[in-house]
């Protein structure tokens, strides 16, 4: 039987990303993910908006010196409300970040990935096994036995649950989530357009949800945006089904031409929009991070932002006291330190999820307003920036 101190299942951004830093304090760990090794060919055409903790995080294990290269500033937000179908703009208005530098950066999620992987190939302390899924588990007191699919066994002081939104470890645990479904899904898509985005990232909101634009680098000499397109679920697979032409003028009309006429480049991927929270993030010898413990909808970029923030408490906690790693009391203390973090951010994004999609008269009169308050008077603007920002 393979022995480590870690083993984290679900080598996804989160599962990767923990497994630098907890290596960089000196555990081994051993990763498992039953997909191919990411080499940065697109398979996830999805990017990611990392925010400033998410930045810091990321800098201080390291990893950012590495993954600046594929980043894109985001300098500046805007927020643009619209009435009527095809949506026309009613207000718009553009958020700076405090101080300086930018609120955050996107990243593309599979050369992310690559970057990540190449990074635990040269740590001494590090083994990656994909192709690898975990099928069961056992607690000890001292240890947790970890079943593969290859029937191999592994045991370990910790288990990291990281292995997304369906997690078996989470179900092995036999810990329940509470989930509330929209009736929407995501579309992912990268775009060209006519007008540069000036590393502004768009939110532009209609009913049926939002759209966002977020700045990726120029791509054949056009400017360049990876776009979530938010929608009631049967409009949502429409548009899934759309030739590309049709589908470009779809999303043309969508965005308002805010960048001028949007060309779709590449796949679409579509995601059902859920929310989901795992009833406890612990069990004997298990912490369950990421969409593994919660999935919230994608808009305000608090996703992956939140995971991070679950992977830098337990390193914390992990180097504070080696000794207890997955002890009964560093897993209370990780419990304690996420649980109202967590609970705090799904009530803020299902609240502005509903919001942002809603066609009622009166609730978008309250959006308009509510814009305007929060933009036009400073301490309201500053305060909310820096919750969306994870202060
Ligand atoms: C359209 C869209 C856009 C988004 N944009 C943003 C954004 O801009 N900013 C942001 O912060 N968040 C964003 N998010 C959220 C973010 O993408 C997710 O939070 C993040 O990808 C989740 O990462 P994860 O590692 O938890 O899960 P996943 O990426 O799902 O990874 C889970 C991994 O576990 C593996 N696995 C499954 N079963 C097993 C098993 N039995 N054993 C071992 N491994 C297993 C899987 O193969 C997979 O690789 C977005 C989400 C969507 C849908």
């Amino acid at each position: 039987m393979h022995r480590c101190d870690i083993l984290i299942a679900g080598g996804g951004l989160a599962g990767l990303i923990a497994a630098v830093a907890l290596t960089q304090q000196g555990f081994d760990v051993t990763l498992i993910d039953p997909g191919p090794r990411p080499t940065g060919a697109c398979k996830d055409t999805r990017s990611t908006a990392y925010l400033r903790p998410a930045r810091d995080l990321l800098g201080r294990i390291g990893l950012w010196d590495q993954l600046a290269p594929l980043a894109t500033p985001l300098a500046q937000l805007r927020i643009i409300d619209t009435a009527g179908d095809p949506p026309h703009p009613v207000d718009s208005r553009n958020f700076l970040p405090e101080g300086s530098g930018p609120f955050g950066w996107n990243l593309p999620n599979d050369a992310t990935r690559a970057a990540l992987c190449q990074v635990l190939e040269t740590a001494p302390n590090a083994t990656l096994r994909f192709g690898t899924e975990l099928t069961g588990l056992l607690a000890r007191d001292a240890s947790a036995h970890v079943t593969l699919g290859s029937e191999d066994r592994i045991e370990a002081r910790l288990v990291i649950g990281a292995d997304g939104h369906a997690s078996t470890v989470r179900q092995a645990c036999e810990i329940d989530v509470t989930t509330t479904r929209y009736g929407q899904k995501a579309l992912a898509f990268e775009v060209t357009h006519d007008v540069p985005h000036g590393d502004i990232s768009t939110e532009i909101y209609a009913s049926g949800g939002a759209f966002t634009l977020v700045p990726l680098p120029d791509r054949d000499g056009r400017p360049s945006s990876a776009v979530v397109w938010m929608e009631d679920d049967p409009r949502a697979l429409d548009l899934a089904a759309r030739p590309t032409d049709a589908f470009s003028a779809a999303a043309t009309a969508r965005s308002t031409s805010a960048l001028g006429n949007l060309r779709l480049h590449g796949e679409r991927a579509i995601f059902p929009v859920i929310s989901q929270r795992s009833k406890r993030l612990t069990a004997r010898r298990v912490a369950l991070i990421a969409e593994a413990a919660h999935v919230l909808p994608p808009i305000g970029a608090q996703g992956l932002n939140s995971s991070l923030a679950d992977v830098a408490a337990l390193v914390d906690l992990a180097a504070s006291d080696p000794t207890a790693l997955g002890s009964d009391k560093m897993l209370a203390s990780y419990e304690h330190a996420r649980s109202f973090d967590i609970c705090a951010r799904m009530a803020a994004i299902d609240a502005y999820n509903r919001v942002c999609r809603s066609g009622a008269g009166w609730v978008r009169r309250v959006r308009v307003e509510g814009l305007r308050f929060v933009h036009d008077l400073e301490p309201v603007r500053r305060a909310v920036i820096r919750a969306g920002l994870g202060g």
